[in-house]
């Protein structure tokens, strides 16, 4: 792989269109994504904690580390002091330690809900009833030291296009009634974060500010 041709290709694809792209770099080693880093990306993103706090330390300080993988309430501690977005948040519990250990250093770190819209089953994600359950239950606006900043989604692993399009569709609409609602103010829809290798035309098509490529990038795992 070119990581550099490549990195070129994704930052034209997104030009002028309000999305950012996250390289996501996981399996992949350092010296990868200094290649990725030296081709102007800023922005990687990591789905295991274990992987995400060995690599931070031996790359540029000036990189943006997102986690989009599921995070465990008792590894939160790890990431909280540097991740620069959590694409993965499920539960009001994991918002809620990411406010404690975020609290005690200091910090207030963005984070994303990630949103169940495939066909598939996953325990990952709330479901459309549980997080309008959740937004509306008042119990946000008192963790001040998160800031939930948009929704995150992965669609159906599938070649169907129109389906793909179809939940993209559906969590661009939820993020759209979401922002018409009165909240708190430590909630704002601005990031939509949907899009991999194989399904990032259609999610910029619908909407998307993030779009997360790994693949495409630094090759197969
Ligand atoms: C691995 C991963 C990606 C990137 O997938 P590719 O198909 O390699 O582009 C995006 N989002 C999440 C949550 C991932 O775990």
């Amino acid at each position: 792989m070119d990581i550099r041709n490549n990195i070129t290709f994704f930052l034209r694809e997104l030009e002028g269109k309000g999305c950012r792209l996250v390289a996501v770099s996981k399996t992949h080693p350092p010296e990868k994504i200094k290649e990725a880093y030296d081709a102007g990306q800023r922005v990687f993103g990591e789905n295991k904690v274990q992987e995400l706090c060995a690599k931070q330390p031996q790359l540029p300080a000036d990189i943006e580390w997102h986690l989009i993988g599921h995070l465990q309430t008792n590894k939160v501690k790890q990431v909280v002091p540097f991740v620069a977005l959590i694409h993965s948040v499920d539960s009001l519990k994991l918002l809620e330690e990411v406010n404690k250990q975020a609290k005690k250093v200091n910090r207030v770190v963005p984070c994303l809900l990630q949103v169940h819209i495939a066909a598939e089953e996953t325990k990952f994600g709330f479901d459309e009833e549980e997080l309008m359950e959740l937004i509306q239950s008042g119990k946000i606006s008192a963790l001040d030291s998160i800031r939930i900043v948009g929704l995150m989604g992965m669609a159906t692993f599938s070649e169907n296009k129109e389906q793909v399009r179809s939940e993209f569709k559906k969590l661009k609409t939820l993020f759209e009634k979401i922002k018409t609602m009165e909240l708190p103010s430590n909630i704002e829809m601005k990031e939509l974060s949907m899009g991999m290798s194989q399904d990032y035309e259609i999610a910029l098509e619908e909407g998307s500010t993030l779009v997360r490529i790994g693949t495409s990038i630094f090759g197969g795992r």
